[in-house]
């Protein structure tokens, strides 16, 4: 994967690109933004521009570093590892600190990449400080993190930091066509649930559960409708027993009632199917269509952003679900 051919990410891709040309690479940077967003498709391209023996914006893809590169193989590209939750102070002396007193075994820049960087405890943040400071010449760091706020400002002020934004909705849903071969239908669902992120679309796609979660949540929906009472709480058994407390699970049931609602409420508003997200989940949407109004289905998605909200902040599951299927029947 070259700078070029990487989705997005345009203003990053032009400052890496710039600053190459003008000589004025720096010896820091952290790529910030949640998984999937595509920090490491970025660290690799740069990476591998840098060493690139063609000394180009835009790496050569043909001399030994770009060769060695793509196999994975190249000497003076390490990957920093971590085999607990975080990463100590042993990893960076071990990996980062004793490898960096080492010249490059054949190119002009030694880079580490750190993926979870934002994983770094304070003693492990302060013993990689040193190299931070004083790095030689061909020294060159590369963060990925999900939370920046996780640095010690002393490491933060050395780096330059690149904050990944979502991708547009359309960028996923033309990457899912031209480069996944998936059909349009499919593309403009998972561009849907991709909040912007093309590493999540495609692992959504991949992934059984959460097709069997997206069903769940229909059927749920669907059932809410005509639902008394008694069916409510036995709904809410169902889900409970579905979910075997992973409130990981509920969340997406939730977001997917979410978009079923929001369907609903588009196809009210345009009457145009094309506008939808769930193709595969027509007949419930418009089944719900025909039985909510637009101003519940605009309160019901509130009410549903609003439980979310609250599970994430450990709320309990049966209270939440209660006032959330109440405000849900509510006319
Ligand atoms: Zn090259």
């Amino acid at each position: 994967m070259d700078l070029d051919s990487i989705v997005g990410h345009s203003e990053i891709k032009e400052h890496i690109k710039s600053s190459i040309k003008n000589n004025r690479v720096n010896h820091a940077y952290i790529f910030d933004g949640p998984d999937g967003i595509g920090k490491m498709t970025l660290a690799r391209a740069f990476a591998k521009t840098l060493n690139c023996e063609e000394g180009g914006t835009e790496a050569c893809g043909r001399c030994t570093s770009c060769r060695t590169f793509d196999e994975d193989n190249n000497p003076d590209v390490i990957y920093v590892t971590h085999k607990s939750s975080v990463i100590s102070v042993d990893d960076v002396r071990d990996q980062i600190v004793k490898n960096l007193a080492l010249k490059p075994y054949k190119n002009r820049y030694k880079i580490f990449v750190i993926p979870d960087a934002h994983k770094m405890n304070e003693a492990a943040q302060n013993a990689f400080l040193k190299s931070l400071e004083e790095p030689p010449d061909y020294g060159i760091f590369i963060l990925l993190s999900e939370n920046y706020n996780n640095f010690l400002v002393t490491v933060l002020s050395r780096c330059i930091l690149f904050k990944l934004k979502p991708l547009p909705y359309d960028t996923v849903a033309d990457h899912l066509i031209n480069k996944e071969g998936i059909d349009s239908e499919q593309a403009r669902l998972y561009a849907g649930y991709s909040m912007g992120n093309i590493g999540r679309a495609k692992m959504l796609m991949d992934s059984p559960q959460f097709r069997d979660i997206r069903d769940k949540a229909a059927k749920t929906a669907a059932e809410l409708e005509s639902a008394d009472m008694t069916k409510l709480y036995d709904i809410i058994d169902e889900i409970k027993a579905y979910i075997k407390e992973d409130k990981q699970i509920l969340d997406t049931i939730l977001e997917n009632i979410y978009m079923i609602y929001r369907d609903a409420l588009v196809y009210i508003k345009t009457g145009d199917e094309q506008r939808l997200i769930q193709s595969d989940k027509l007949s419930d949407v418009f089944f719900i269509a025909d039985t909510a109004s637009g101003s519940s289905l605009i309160k019901r998605c509130e009410a549903i952003e609003d439980t979310r909200v609250k599970l994430r902040n450990n709320g309990n599951v049966q209270l939440l679900l209660e006032t959330l299927f109440f405000k849900i029947k509510e006319k």
